[in-house]
C-alpha cells in the first residue's frame, strides 16, 4: 500500500513540477553527457530528474547560490546513472553539498574515524573536489564542474563519479561491488573487476602509461566510481582498456553508452 502511494505522490510531482522544457533544453545542450541520449531517454531523465529536485535539498555554501540550471546541471548528471535503474537507488539520503571551489577536509573524517592506519589520530588534511558520505551528504565543488563542462570532461565526470560511490554504499560501505541485479553473475563481476584492478594496480606501479586514470588504482571503491565515470563520458576508452569490465558495467547500469556515439542526435527534447 505504501508502495502504491509513493508512486502516486511521485506521478503528481512529476505532473505538476516538471522541469520547464527551455531550462532543460538548455542544460541538455551545454552538458555533453546529456547530449548524447537518445530522444526518449532523454524524456525519461527529465522525469527522474524532476523528482530528484523534489526529493533532495542542493545547498550552496561558503556564499555560493546556485541557481534552478546549476541545481539541473547537478541533479541531472546524476540521474544518467539511474536512468534505467529507477528513482529508489538514491533513496536514504537527502543532502548535496556545493563548495564553491575545492574543499578542505580533516583526512580523519575521511577514513572514519579519525585514526590513522597505526591507531593514532591523523591530524592532517586533504583538499577535495567531491565526497561521498554513506548515508549522508554528496559533496561537491562547482568549479570542478564547471571546468568539466568547458573542458566536456576527456573521461571524468566529478558528478558521476560521487553519486556512483552512492550507489556503491547501497550494500554497505563503498567497495566496488555495489547490489547486483538478478540476472547477473556475482563470480563474474568480482572476478572481471578484480582482474582488471590488479592489472591497473600493476601498470601503476611499473609506471607503464595507461588509458585509464591512475586513481582508479587507489582502491576498489575508487576503481569502480572512475570506471563509471569513463563508461559514461569515454565509453570507447574503457571498452578498449577491458571490454569485459564495459560490458559488466553495461548490466549493471543497463545502458550501453558506445551505442550513443555512433550517431549524435540533435538535442530535441
Ligand atoms: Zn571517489
Amino acid at each position: 500500500m505504501l508502495r502504491v502511494l509513493a508512486r502516486y505522490h511521485r506521478a503528481r510531482i512529476i505532473h505538476h513540477q516538471r522541469i520547464p522544457f527551455g531550462l532543460w533544453h538548455d542544460v541538455c545542450q551545454r552538458v555533453d553527457v546529456l547530449r548524447r541520449l537518445t530522444a526518449p531517454e532523454r524524456a525519461r531523465l527529465r522525469l527522474l530528474t524532476t523528482l530528484f529536485l523534489h526529493e533532495k535539498r542542493i545547498n550552496g555554501v561558503q556564499g555560493l547560490v546556485l541557481n534552478r540550471e546549476m541545481e539541473v546541471i547537478i541533479a541531472a548528471q546524476a540521474c544518467v546513472l539511474i536512468l534505467n535503474l529507477g528513482p529508489n537507488q538514491f533513496d536514504g539520503w537527502v543532502e548535496v553539498v556545493v563548495y564553491p571551489d575545492a574543499f578542505r577536509v580533516p583526512l580523519g573524517a575521511l577514513y572514519g574515524h579519525g585514526l590513522d592506519d597505526n591507531g593514532l589520530v591523523d591530524e592532517g588534511e586533504q583538499t577535495l573536489d567531491g565526497e561521498s558520505w554513506q548515508h549522508g551528504p554528496v559533496i561537491l565543488s562547482w568549479a570542478s564542474i564547471e571546468q568539466e563542462l568547458a573542458s566536456e570532461g576527456r573521461g571524468r565526470n566529478l558528478i558521476l563519479h560521487e553519486f556512483s560511490h552512492k550507489l556503491d554504499m547501497l550494500n554497505g560501505r563503498a567497495n566496488g561491488f555495489p547490489p547486483l541485479h538478478p540476472e547477473m553473475d556475482l563470480q563474474r563481476w568480482s572476478r572481471v573487476l578484480n582482474q582488471a584492478f590488479i592489472r591497473l594496480q600493476e601498470q601503476v606501479f611499473h609506471d607503464e602509461p595507461g588509458c585509464i586514470d591512475d586513481y582508479a588504482a587507489t582502491n576498489p571503491a575508487e576503481f569502480f566510481a572512475v570506471i563509471s565515470e569513463y563508461f559514461f563520458m569515454s565509453p570507447s576508452v574503457l571498452q578498449h582498456y577491458c571490454a569485459e569490465v564495459y560490458e559488466q558495467l553495461c548490466a549493471y547500469y543497463r545502458q550501453d553508452p558506445l551505442s550513443r556515439y555512433a550517431v549524435l542526435p540533435a538535442v530535441t527534447q
